[in-house]
This record gives structure tokens, sequence and C-alpha cells, in this order.
């Protein structure tokens, strides 16, 4: 089903990804209308409509299905019974199901395995005893995530000859997790597909992506790699998201191993940070895309136009953000959070440079 220009289009969550999605909507003249548990978050602020509201809210659920053409989503932790109730009403892209194996780590990596699609050695942890059999099995380090709820290197503890299994478990207060060989990676890299309701998709190449305790720093495009891997990266994220049958984004986040082989680390089913750099240097910007991909719009060109490299603001440096506008080819973008937090992502700033590869 398309939905054309004038349509609404629902966001369930109220973050700075929606925000940027509902901007991106606007100028292709179509309405947004935010559901999200907080009034007055960065995305309310420029939709059209915005509901606060529990996402178990049922009669606001109900609401909101009849009043948008479509719903997507800017935060991959609605519960799952949330979408598939509003999808008995509405078109929700993505899907339930996608959510049922991006919601959970172990679920996650099982399906990538299952779909041939290269992961770090992963184990099942319902206990200290299966952190302590994982330890072996991994060479005497890990790393244990919790299957659920986690970001920004939240939920997780690396485990190694100084960190008894009991106190790795016991920190993750037994939530149900998952324990991974640590990766000895020489990059980080991410890539955004997008996938229509017609199958087709549209790639960004791979950015380079630097982490500072668990957070997204800084992102840059071209990757310091080669063209070849750059392919193989893209191919395997058309991959995933075909296999998936997502209808939206989809952002694979992998490591480079030392010997030049991809891992797969995690899946998003929703505009990412690391692909900011495509508001200021790409033909269409992943927001655009989102919206084209959920409405069923011709998918535009991901072709670069300058090399980018995108910074993230954290916290207080938000207050001296004003001195981006006294650089060059710099672009500034905040999200109108009144609230600095430590760990909060409060805008980025894109810094632009001549092409130096196609
Ligand atoms: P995640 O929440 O899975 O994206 O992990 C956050 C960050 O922790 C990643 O971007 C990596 O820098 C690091 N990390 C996660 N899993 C591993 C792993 N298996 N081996 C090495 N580093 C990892």
């Amino acid at each position: 089903m398309i939905i054309r220009p004038g349509g609404v289009i629902g966001i369930l969550g109220g973050g700075q990804l929606g925000r940027m999605t509902a901007m991106a909507a606007a100028r292709l003249g179509y309405h947004c209308h935010v559901f999200c548990p907080e009034a007055d978050g960065p995305a309310a602020e420029v939709a059209r409509a915005a509901t606060a509201a529990a996402y178990e809210d049922e009669a606001a659920l109900d609401r909101f299905a009849g009043r948008v053409d479509v719903v997507t989503l800017e935060f991959e932790n609605v519960p799952r019974e949330t979408v598939a109730r509003l999808a008995t009403k509405v078109p929700v892209r993505p899907s339930a199901e996608v959510l049922g194996v991006t919601q959970d780590r172990l679920a996650e990596k099982r399906f990538l395995r299952a779909a041939g699609i290269p992961v770090a050695d992963f184990h099942p942890v319902a206990g200290a005893a299966d952190i302590a059999a994982a330890l072996e099995r991994c060479g005497g380090r890990c790393i244990v995530k919790t299957r659920r709820f986690g970001y920004d290197g939240k939920g997780q503890v690396a485990v190694g000859p100084d960190i008894a299994p009991e106190d790795a478990w016991r920190s993750l207060a037994g939530a149900p997790a998952i324990a991974e060989r640590v990766v000895d990676f020489a990059l980080e890299i991410s890539v955004l597909t997008a996938r229509g309701p017609d199958g087709w998709s549209a790639s960004y190449e791979p950015a380079a992506n630097r982490h500072e305790g668990g957070i997204l720093r800084v992102s840059t495009v071209p990757a310091p790699i080669g063209r070849a891997l750059a392919a193989e990266a893209v191919a395997l994220a058309e991959r995933i998201a075909a296999a998936l049958d997502l209808v939206g984004l989809l952002a694979v986040e992998m490591f480079v191993t030392r010997d030049g082989g991809l891992l797969v680390n995690e899946l998003a089913p929703r505009p990412h940070n690391s692909a900011h750099w495509t508001l200021d240097a790409a033909e269409t910007s992943q927001f655009e895309q989102h919206v084209r991909a959920v409405c069923g719009l011709p998918l535009g060109r991901t072709v670069r136009f300058a090399d980018a490299t995108m910074i993230n603001l954290i916290g207080e440096e938000v207050r001296e953000a004003a001195r981006y506008l006294e650089e060059p080819a710099t672009r500034l973008h905040l999200y109108g959070k009144e609230e600095v937090r430590p760990g909060r992502k409060m805008g980025h700033v894109t810094r632009l440079s001549p092409l130096s590869s196609g």
C-alpha cells in the first residue's frame, strides 16, 4: 500500500530520530503524529499531533491507529504487543515480527546465524554457571549482554579472569543474557539499508564508528576499508533486510576483524546515529529514505557528495555548540532537549570536506 504525500505517518517513540524523520516527512508534504509516553519530547515539538500515553494504553493506541495512514518507529523497544495491536488496524512498518527478532539479542544472533550471516560465537546465559561455561568456551574472556533493553553499552559487562561469573551475573540483576566472544576488531562499521514494500532496497556506504564508554562518538565516511569489503558489508546488510522481510530502515553494526573479515554485531530497524552524516552529505538523507520506504515511494539515491565526520554532542558539550556555527563546512543539529544529562545525546555536528573517493 502506498501512502501519498498529504497522508499521516504515525511515529512510535519521541526522541531525536523521530524528530528528524518528522522534519523530512514535512518537507515531502506528510504530517506526523508522534506516540510516546513522554510529553513534549524532541519529536512532538516538530509534529502535527502528539499523543503522550503508555505503549500499553489500548484505548489511546486505537485512537492513534484511527488517525494515521501508516505507523513506523524510531525506538525499537516499543512492546511487540503494541505493534501487533496497531497492525490489525493500519500498516506498521517495520513489522512486529521484525521487532521480535531485533528486541532480543539472543533471537537476533540465532536469526543471523540461521541466515548464514557471520557473527561472533555466542552462548545463552540464564545464570552464573552459564557465564562460567561461556568463559571456558570463549578463551577466558567474554562480554555478557542482557538480551533486552540494552543500548549505548548499558546492560553489558566484560568478564575475564578478574571478575567472578557470580559478580557479573549479579551486576546484570539476573536478567536473561547472552555471552559473546570478545572480538579483537580493527574497526567498527555500520551499514544503513532501506527496503520498500516491493522488496527493493537502497543502501548507504559503510560508516566507520568510534565509541567511547559504549556511546557512539564519531562516525566517518568514507570508512577506511577497501571497496571490496565495503561492498561485502552492504551485501550482508541487504541480505539481512531481505531475510527479515523488512520494510523501512535497517542499521547493521559490524566488526571488521584484524584479518579483514566481517562479523555482524547488532541490528536496529530504524534510523541510526551512525547515518546522520546523510543529512548533509548524501543525495537523500536517511530520514527522507525512512519516509520513502514506509510510504512505499521510490527510494532515493544514496550517493555521497562530500567526505564527512559526524560528532555527537553528548551531555554538557551542548553548551559550547554555538562555536560550531563559526566553522566553515560544518553543520550543527540540536535536538531541542531541555534537560542536559551526562551521556545524553543532545545534538550532533557534521564536518564536511571535499570528496576524496567516489
Ligand atoms: P552493542 O551494545 O552490542 O552495540 O555493544 C556496544 C559496543 O561494545 C560495541 O560497539 C563494541 O565497541 C563493544 N562490543 C560489543 N560486543 C563486543 C564483542 N563481542 N567483542 C568486542 N567488543 C564488543
